[in-house]
């Protein structure tokens, strides 16, 4: 994206604040236009005194007082609406950001790191932000002065005003010059940045294994590598601004002095009074107080471009499974699914699945078993449509996912998630994310169901107490009562249990099986079963190999054909019961 195409793009996003946006307008012009007044009210007096004519003086001198106050006010009110205009709108960009992050399939989360997308939306909004703020305050200003003062000026006394002129262009082609040579290299520093961030919260979320391997000398080595590249590609970068910033001064200095000794030859020519020459020493100054702003601006700009660029991209980004402009909002399903011919590939990879069909009745449970890797949770990501089938379709009530809103094919669904994650908000919090507006009786009968509610009472807090993040206060056991209760509180039509393969303990999987069962009663199930023990009552097995189901029916008859699935059954059941099986 060009430099000016971001900072305009950063501009039209104060769309909703117009109005607003139009006053600063406004208030800026009268700004320039004062400051113009200025210097030219300074060379009124410098004339008129010069003449001996005091009484005109004293007019000029109230106008002039009159013109500084006006600039004061309008300062006050552009500094304030700015401000304010500023904050509201960076905090709705980053309301913006977030719901479209969290919109996102798991395919755009797998791609990026959480700690990098917090890092975007918290930098590129501090960057939006200070941008508005000098556009309102300062570059409107500038750019409305530059474009009244240095025509007037020219109106004033052209020979002056050329000089001027010549200031500001070669103002801008160093500026120009010195923005070409660094904004490449200060988008490799931002991207080192991000890394910085991504590898930084990499490492905290998994900080255990961290200390556990002993990789604190291994992880400081990695941030510390990123650093030195970030200095490296940061100080050339660094090093031409100071440069731009010199030359300016030089420019400036040059300037003045060239006004002066123009002004003095002029003067003795009788081409220009003495008030002229001070009104253009004080056009000089403020054009050069106003472009070394901007300058210095664009510095900025420069190194907040990326950051800004990145914020864009990610609000760009499209969803790989959008919504379709005519799909329907489905309300509560039967609950068949069918799953015609499928077939899935994830980017640059072998086919996950291929030509899986199947279908499950309303109300009936179908357990997938197979080796890992062999495409169960890809097909179960399928009907969530986390991603679309590359080929074939899959449907509810014999509609294709596809025609029907995301957010009501997710409303029919519920998952038990292997690795139940739980917020680090309170349990009773965890459980209305199933149904927000359940009651405390709901709750209370969801948990009873789940056999979870003794459990919780026990808790310091009861349904008030913290589960700690991730639910680290809790066991797994309890964990997946929960999740199971909030399962119950959704009460989708369709269910999909990723069980747990971490052994619990006989009475603790008892109870969770007694939960599952409360839970799967009337429900369209799908299991994703590694233990085989749990899937005995299965309405249909899929025995699913290299992304294909190569054998399909209930327990007995799947073992006793003695393939696949009798195999697997061989190598999990203790001895005893895989012969009584
Ligand atoms: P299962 O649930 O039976 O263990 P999966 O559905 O997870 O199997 O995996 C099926 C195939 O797809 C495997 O070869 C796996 O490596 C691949 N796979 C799974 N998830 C991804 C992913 N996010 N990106 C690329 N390949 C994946």
């Amino acid at each position: 994206m060009g430099f000016f195409k971001v900072y305009a793009r950063a501009l039209g996003l104060l769309k909703p604040d117009r109005a607003v946006a139009s006053g600063l307008a406004l208030l800026a012009l009268a700004c320039a236009a004062l400051q113009f007044l200025e210097p030219v009210l300074f060379g009124r007096v410098i004339d008129l005194l010069s003449r001996g004519s005091g009484q005109s003086t004293l007019g000029v001198l109230l106008v002039w007082g009159a013109a500084g106050l006006a600039g004061i006010g309008c300062n006050a009110a552009i500094a304030l609406l700015s401000d304010r205009m500023a904050h509201r709108n960076r905090l709705a960009v980053m309301q913006r950001y977030y719901q479209h992050v969290l919109a996102m399939p798991p395919a755009f989360h797998g791609d990026t790191q959480s700690g990098r997308l917090m890092k975007v939306m918290q930098v590129g909004a501090d960057s939006l932000s200070g941008l508005w703020l000098s556009f309102f305050r300062d570059h409107l200003v500038t750019a409305l002065a530059v474009g009244i003062l240095l025509p007037m000026s020219l109106v004033l006394n052209w020979r002056l005003g050329l000089l001027l002129v010549g200031l500001v262009v070669l103002f801008c082609t160093v500026a120009g010059f010195v923005i070409s040579r660094t904004h490449e290299r200060q988008a490799e520093v931002e991207e080192l940045h991000s890394r910085l961030a991504g590898n930084a919260q990499d490492a905290l979320s998994n900080i255990l294994v961290v200390q556990s391997f002993a990789r604190l000398q291994a992880e400081s080595r990695l941030f510390g590598g990123i650093v030195r590249q970030v200095l490296e590609r940061q100080m050339p970068v660094l090093n031409w601004w100071a440069a731009l910033s010199i030359m300016t001064r030089s420019a400036s200095t040059l300037c003045v002095m060239a006004i002066f000794a123009l002004g003095a030859w002029l003067n003795g020519r009788g081409l220009a009074s003495l008030g002229e020459i001070v009104s253009f020493m004080g056009f000089a100054l403020l054009l050069i107080g106003r472009l070394e702003g901007l300058v210095g601006f664009v510095a900025r700009l420069v190194l907040q471009k990326p950051a800004l660029e990145e914020l864009f991209a990610v609000i760009d980004t499209e969803s790989t499974v959008p919504d379709r402009p005519q799909a329907l909002a489905m309300g509560r399903v039967r609950g068949e699914v069918r799953f015609e011919d499928v077939g899935f590939s994830y980017p640059n990879a072998h086919p996950a699945i291929a030509a899986v069909s199947f279908t499950a009745e309303a109300g009936r449970s179908i357990a997938l078993v197979g080796h890992t890797g062999a495409g169960k949770s890809t097909a179960m990501a399928l009907l969530q449509r986390l991603w679309d089938p590359s080929a074939g379709r899959i449907t509810i009530d014999g509609l294709d996912l596809r025609d029907m809103t995301l957010e009501s094919l997710r409303q029919n669904i519920g998952v038990v998630f292997q690795d139940n994650l739980l917020f680090n908000r309170s349990i009773r919090e965890n459980l209305l994310v199933g149904r927000p507006e359940a009651t405390q009786e709901e709750i209370e009968q969801a948990c009873r169901m789940a056999e979870a509610h003794d459990f919780i009472l026990r808790q310091p807090q009861g349904y008030d107490t913290p589960v700690g993040e991730r639910g680290v206060a809790l066991s797994g056991g309890q964990k997946q009562r929960l999740a199971i209760a909030r399962a119950l509180l959704k009460n989708p039509p369709i269910l999909i249990l990723d069980e747990a393969t971490s052994a619990l303990d006989a009475a603790t999987e008892a109870r969770v099986q007694k939960a599952l069962k409360a839970l799967m009663a009337g429900r369209t199930t799908f299991i994703i079963a590694h233990r085989l023990s749990t899937i005995r009552e299965a309405d249909e097995i899929l025995v699913f190999e290299s992304g294909r189901v190569v054998e399909r029916g209930d327990f007995d008859s799947l073992v006793h054909r003695g393939g696949t699935f009798a195999e697997l059954v061989r190598s999990q059941m203790p001895a005893p019961l895989a012969l009584v099986a």
